[in-house]
């Protein structure tokens, strides 16, 4: 039988804002690299078959990420948009020929080969899941004046990651539906397919140190992890 094609997306489009740094987050350099260049790596070592990279530095990511290490998967670079979401859709559609896609913030460096093998099973028994982690804290919902409205049971709630991995030609439907309708309030994959109903979601554990990287703290505690996992 034919291998079904898998497509990552790595999304690096965004402005950052929240970094409050010169340049954007994901260039930020991280044990010397490019906070972008590691979960390309990572995709690059694994079975996906090619990336798509949502950017509006192309030049910048040829030239000082994809020639300077010698990654070879990236077969498409497309611009980003205005919400991620728009990004992401920018993605999909050039897509070519691919059952799965993965779908990946270019700010979590901490990626790993177990957490890519664990969502390429999964997609393909699912066809919707994302992976993520249970909270170790307990979460409150807030009220508009910052008091406890209420806490939800602290064993039914995750805090999610990246990747987000489904079925090609359904989340290509359910982003459509987005576009057309743009609701507020849609920040990752899960939500899209959840909106339209396209598809249970299931929750795969991941890694707690898959974290994305926000604000600055974050930069230091992704470094402790990529040293430990001797990261190149
Ligand atoms: O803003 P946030 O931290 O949620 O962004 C997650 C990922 O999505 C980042 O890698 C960012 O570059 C990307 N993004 C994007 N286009 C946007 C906003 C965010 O590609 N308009």
């Amino acid at each position: 039988m034919q291998k079904e094609k898998i497509t990552a997306i790595v999304l690096a489009g965004g402005s950052g804002k929240r970094m409050r740094a010169g340049c954007k987050k994901q260039y930020m350099e991280l044990g010397g690299k490019p906070i972008l260049f590691y979960s390309l790596k990572a995709f690059e070592e694994s079975e996906v078959d090619d990336i798509i990279l949502v950017t509006n530095e192309a030049e910048y990511c040829k030239k000082n990420i994809l020639q300077k290490y010698g990654l070879n998967k990236v077969s498409r670079i497309v611009p980003g948009g205005a919400e991620r979401y728009h990004s992401v859709y920018n993605g999909l559609i050039s897509v070519t020929g691919s059952s799965y896609v993965l779908i990946h913030d270019g700010a979590r460096p901490c990626l790993t080969q177990e957490i890519i093998k664990a969502a390429v099973e999964s997609v393909k028994q699912y066809h919707a899941c994302v992976i993520g982690m249970p909270v170790k804290d307990t979460i409150k919902i807030a009220d508009s004046g910052n008091f406890a409205a209420n806490t939800p049971d602290r064993e039914r709630v995750w805090q999610i990651q990246t990747p987000q991995a489904f079925s090609y030609p359904m989340i290509l439907k359910a982003y459509q539906k987005i576009i057309e309708e743009s609701p507020k309030g849609i920040t990752d994959d899960a939500m899209v397919v959840e909106y339209g109903n396209f598809a249970k979601v299931k929750l795969i554990q991941g890694s707690y140190q898959n974290i994305k990287i926000t604000t600055p703290e974050d930069l230091q505690l992704a470094e402790l992890f990529l040293k430990e996992t001797n990261f190149p």
